[in-house]
């Protein structure tokens, strides 16, 4: 089964994501952080961030702590609305989905990637909820920026018709993961 989890920064995708994927055994796709690679090898490199993402140096970055510092956070939507880059990534997302059960994270895979997906989330929380949490994180000026990046991030983030809206303001991360293993249940 594939289960997309999209939504806005800060609305909690990566850790619901992350100890969902965990919980199920399934595989785990973090989309924001292959944006967030090639950003980082383009501002390190000074490429061309479509060369970047037509390449393969960005994978030996996936891990790197350096894809959540302020500069990254500042650059990856301008990179992510390259209509080469998301071709790349999303061939890149397909190729990984369609070897099977995974959780995959971002903006557009339940909308534009894997549309067939079997269970698709919105997760959402309120703006001062988001800002509270990234600020909570990453501090104060991460707080700002994750709205403003929703802004520059607004035609990538579509809401697939038939997704589960969550709201998430109020909900520890283990009540999200119940609702959602309910959801899933219901699937299988
Ligand atoms: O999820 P995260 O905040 O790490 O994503 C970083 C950036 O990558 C987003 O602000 C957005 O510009 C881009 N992104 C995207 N499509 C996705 C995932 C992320 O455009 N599916």
């Amino acid at each position: 089964m594939i289960i997309t989890i999209d939504g806005p920064a800060g609305a909690g995708k990566s850790t619901v994501a992350k100890a969902l994927a965990l919980r199920l055994g399934y595989r785990y796709l973090d989309t924001g952080a292959m944006y967030r690679a090639v950003t980082y090898v383009a501002l390190m490199s000074k490429q061309d961030a479509v060369a970047v993402a037509q390449g393969s140096a960005w994978v030996d970055h996936l891990a790197d702590p350096a894809l959540r510092s302020d500069e990254v956070d500042a650059a990856v939507s301008a990179v992510a609305g390259l209509l080469e880059v998301r071709v790349a990534m999303r061939d890149e997302q397909r190729r990984f989905l369609a070897e099977g059960d995974a959780v995959a994270e971002g903006r557009d895979i339940g909308s534009v990637v894997w549309p067939q997906a079997e269970l698709k989330v919105w997760l959402d929380a309120t703006p001062a909820e988001r800002q509270r949490r990234r600020a909570a994180e990453r501090g104060e000026e991460a707080g700002a920026t994750a709205l403003a990046r929703d802004r520059q991030d607004a035609a990538q983030m579509i809401v697939p018709h038939d997704s589960v809206r969550l709201e998430t303001d109020g909900l520890g991360v283990s009540e999200v993961i119940e609702q959602i293993v309910i959801l899933v249940g219901q699937r299988a």
